[in-house]
């Protein structure tokens, strides 16, 4: 992105979020240009990918659609992000378009609970691993540990991922 557009939506983004909670520093942002997992190292060091310009941490559902509204404004795209762990390169920036990265993994709480139907209402920036331990809390186990038992992916990851999956196999419908 521009430079001029990249400090005008940082401002902005600081007005939605706090200054604390939006990161357009170097080590920040090729901390992001790398996914969780060993065989997606390289992808920054490819021509594809890049860094983020910007990385935010939205804490409520009411922030994610403040900051989509300021991404149609100025027209950037939008990657979000969980664990990070996907392995395709897709919570990673291409570098010809660069983008802000949306972290989610501050929104990780448990909302609601209804027990007996044993139903559990949750943000999707919870990980695996926090949804077993806040459960667990009330006696509840899931019966499933996550993806390959990869405690540290989030639950929002996973629907997104599968969803993907699903579509490349044209099973979308
Ligand atoms: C060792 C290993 C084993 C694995 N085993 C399996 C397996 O057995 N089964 C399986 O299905 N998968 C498996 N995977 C892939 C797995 O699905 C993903 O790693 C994990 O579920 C993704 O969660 P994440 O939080 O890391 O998501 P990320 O990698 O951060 O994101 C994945 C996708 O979801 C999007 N996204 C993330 N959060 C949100 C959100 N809140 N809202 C909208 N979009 C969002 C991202 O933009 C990206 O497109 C494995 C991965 C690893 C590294």
């Amino acid at each position: 992105m521009e430079a001029v557009a990249t400090r005008n939506i940082l401002k902005e983004l600081e007005g939605i979020v706090g200054e604390k909670r939006v990161r357009a520093d170097e080590v920040v942002r090729w901390t992001y240009a790398i996914e969780d997992f060993a065989g997606s190292f390289f992808h920054p060091l490819s021509d594809k990918y890049g860094p983020p310009d910007i990385v935010v941490k939205p804490h409520s559902a009411e922030e994610v659609s403040k900051i989509l509204i300021l991404a149609n404004k100025y027209k950037f795209p939008i990657i979000p992000r969980g664990a990070g762990s996907d392995m395709t390169g897709a919570v990673t920036p291409l570098k010809k378009t660069g983008g802000i990265i949306l972290d989610m993994t501050d929104m990780n709480r448990v909302l609601h609970l209804q027990e007996g139907l044993n139903a559990a209402r949750v943000q999707p920036g919870i990980r695996w691993g926090e949804l077993h331990h806040e459960l667990a809390k009330s006696g509840v186990t899931i019966g499933c540990k996550g993806p390959h038992g990869f405690l540290g992916a989030t639950l929002g990851g996973g629907m997104t991922w599968w969803a993907f999956s699903l579509d490349q196999q044209g099973h979308s419908e």
